[in-house]
């Protein structure tokens, strides 16, 4: 077996490096912010509630 044989089949290493660093969830106060009611200004019960369980407005969206 040699050991530089052509290597043209062999797929190239993924990148490094190539996934978004995903926040951390859970205890960030900046991103309680979505979660107050515009409106009534109720802080919804839910993480992941997206709309305000006391009047029913929309809660602004805290990803981009
Ligand atoms: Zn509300």
């Amino acid at each position: 077996m040699t050991t530089h044989g052509p290597d043209a089949e062999v797929p190239p290493p993924p990148p490094a490096a190539h996934r978004a660093p995903e926040p951390a969830g859970g205890g960030e106060p900046a991103c309680m912010l979505h979660l107050v009611c515009p409106d009534c200004g109720r802080l919804a019960d839910e993480h992941g509630a997206r709309s305000c369980s006391r009047c029913g407005a929309p809660l602004p969206d805290c990803g981009p």
